[in-house]
């Protein structure tokens, strides 16, 4: 059974402590909306999950299915299946998106005998399901992406790379609403018993298109509420004020 279990996480970035004593247990077949204000240590909370060389675990652990990923690289996590999408503002000259996901793919499911032709065409596959144009393919990875092709590629890296558990941080930022209902199209298409969700999110707009099925609302780096879809509702009507109070 997929579970990923955040106990008592404390954190650190640049010395300052952000994180401090994070509990949220996401099984396999759950969606988990994670809220709260800016700064709140949100997007800390996914950078220290995937392992970024900047945040610093202070205290508890991160265990994905019995194996304690605490102080694991962000490689052993992505094999482990902790989705990691690929971030970086920085672009990687030379490495085509192509060769980038088949790399990956192969490191990731190595029982998987998939041929190039056939993988390609899973690839082409999604990209027309996340609207990306096939050229995509042949470019650098995050070379000159917009804000809304990065986000598009991370659910592309999803569908394709299939991880056990899957973060994504603010993945309605830069979206119209046609290109969040394909988001959202492809999330519930891979929402099954065996794949567990951590939504991070400030607003509640992707939450319009998909049902979460817990969430936590995070404020100094503490989880201060828990709840189900009705607690994103309220925030949506009444903000974040009379929580923090
Ligand atoms: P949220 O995603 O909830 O808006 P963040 O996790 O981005 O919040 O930020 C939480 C706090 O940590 C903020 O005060 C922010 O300035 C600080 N922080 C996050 N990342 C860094 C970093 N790389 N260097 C310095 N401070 C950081
Ligand atoms: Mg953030
Ligand atoms: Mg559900």
């Amino acid at each position: 059974m997929v579970e990923l279990k955040i106990s008592n996480l404390s954190a650190s970035v640049e010395g300052k402590k952000i994180l401090k004593g994070v509990d949220i247990d996401v099984k396999g077949g759950e969606i988990h909306a994670l809220m709260g204000p800016n700064g709140a240590g949100k997007s800390t909370l996914g950078n220290v999950l995937i392992g970024h060389p900047n945040y610093v675990i202070e205290g508890g652990s991160i265990i994905l299915d019995g194996k304690d990923l605490t102080d694991k690289t962000p490689e052993e996590r992505a094999r482990a299946g902790l989705f990691l999408a690929f971030q970086s503002p920085i672009s990687i000259p030379g490495v085509k998106i192509s060769s980038f996901l088949r790399t990956a793919y192969k490191q990731l499911h190595p029982e998987d005998k998939v041929t190039v032709t056939e993988f390609f065409n899973r690839v082409k596959e999604h990209l027309k399901l996340v609207g990306l144009d096939e050229s995509f393919m042949s470019r650098s990875v995050n070379d000159g992406f917009s804000g809304g092709e990065r986000k598009r590629f991370e659910i592309l890296q999803m569908a394709i790379l299939k991880p056990k558990i899957v973060v994504l941080d603010e993945i309605d930022s830069g979206l119209d609403v046609d290109a969040l209902r394909l988001v959202a199209e492809e999330i519930i298409k891979y929402h099954s018993k065996e794949v567990g969700f951590l939504i991070i999110t400030h607003y509640q707009r992707i939450l319009k298109n998909i049902d979460p099925d817990f969430v936590h609302i995070l404020v100094d780096g503490k989880v201060v509420r828990n709840g189900d879809k009705n607690l994103a509702l309220k925030i949506e009507e009444e903000g974040y004020d009379w929580i923090k109070e």
